[in-house]
């Protein structure tokens, strides 16, 4: 039987690799550190919010989701027009390709980097540019300029880059920018903005102030610790945050969703108390990794990155071995998230072991 035959890009669309859930065996606490995942429960507070809003599951949620936009906009100091809220980051990512690209014009992004950047790309049938990533992990942001055409509407810096983990300072961001042509969106993915803990950060509201063609893709996934709930949220001028309003998914962010996040941002302190104890054990991990012999590059998300290559495999077992699960990327290096103690003491053990 002849089936109906989707567009030719759909076949080159890259599988999304989701991270391993925990492999659970008797008498040993299993732990996932494979998704970049916030280890901690949510606050009460907001799973009451959450819980509140459940009962008016019989309707739409607010399609505008007027609430969360006035405490985001009073949060960040920003005008309501400049946001667009999304269906988890991801789904800004894919509003970007589909609202700024014809098809076949290009995407410029570091390589490697976040999985859904191609995955996007390809479903809106544009064209994936891949600048490969500098040998410490940090972003060739002057080959991405290079790389730069007619063709090219997008530019994607990853920041913390997921999975290598550096960060791009202001001083080298805004070299770029004065460099790239102006019609070229530029997507600061900060996904990981809370976990930044280094000279020259990104003040990404600044920048997107003094740049019109800026755009700051943010997340309650992983600081905030909402990755179930899919909420993310851009901050650009108001013109590029218009057309991220227009091609989203109408009805994208739930109603328990929109609760969620904002009760998580009137909690913002306990949970970025979090955010700082995060970022010690990932200081602590890498030190200890580091004084293995390892070769970690620098860590500004809640991941670090063993650059193994075709070893990848052989960590992500010794890990799996102790009980917890890791991402491998296959040829390439193994992204091991920070999490609980006891399970971060657990990669430290199983790293030591290949050393
Ligand atoms: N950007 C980056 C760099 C990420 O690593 C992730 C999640 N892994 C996302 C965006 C998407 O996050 P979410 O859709 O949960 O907001």
């Amino acid at each position: 039987m002849a089936h109906p035959q989707p567009r030719a890009n759909i076949a080159r669309i890259p599988a999304y690799v989701p991270g391993k859930p925990p492999v659970v065996r008797p008498g040993v606490t299993a732990y996932k550190l494979s998704s970049n995942e916030n280890p901690y429960p949510p606050l009460p507070g907001v799973v009451e919010a959450a819980t509140a809003a459940v009962a008016t599951m019989n309707r739409y949620p607010d399609m505008g989701s007027v609430a969360l936009y006035a405490a985001l906009s009073e949060r960040l100091g920003v005008p309501v027009d400049d946001i667009a809220t999304a269906t988890g980051s991801v789904g800004l990512i894919y509003q970007v390709v589909t609202g700024f690209c014809e098809p076949g014009d290009e995407v410029v992004y570091a390589w490697r980097s976040f999985e859904a950047y191609p995955i996007a790309v390809t479903a809106a049938a544009a064209t994936s540019v891949q600048v490969p990533l500098l040998a410490d992990g940090r972003h060739d942001l002057d080959a991405m300029l290079a790389a730069i055409t007619d063709r090219t509407r997008v530019v994607l810096v990853c920041t913390p880059n997921n999975p290598t983990g550096p960060a791009v300072t202001q001083t080298e961001l805004d070299a770029f920018l004065a460099r790239v042509p102006e019609h070229v969106v530029v997507v600061v993915d900060e996904a990981y903005l809370e976990f930044v803990r280094m000279a020259d950060a990104v003040d990404g509201v600044a920048t997107y102030r003094a740049h019109p063609n800026v755009v700051l893709f943010r997340t309650f996934s992983k600081a905030y610790g909402l990755a179930g709930f899919r909420v993310g949220y851009a901050v650009s001028q108001a013109p590029i945050a218009a057309a991220l309003r227009a091609v989203s998914l109408p009805f994208g962010v739930s109603a328990v969703a929109q609760a969620a996040a904002i009760a998580s941002l009137a909690a913002e302190a306990e949970l970025l108390e979090r955010v700082d104890a995060l970022a010690l054990e990932r200081t602590r991990v890498r030190d200890a990794l580091l004084a293995q012999g390892w070769d970690i590059p620098d860590a500004q998300g809640n991941f670090v990155w063993f650059p193994l290559g075709d070893r990848a495999g052989d960590l992500a077992a010794a890990a799996d071995a102790v009980g917890v699960t890791v991402r491998p990327f296959a040829g390439d290096g193994v992204r091991v998230s920070i999490g609980e103690p006891e399970a971060n003491d657990r990669l430290i053990e199983a790293a030591a072991t290949l050393r």
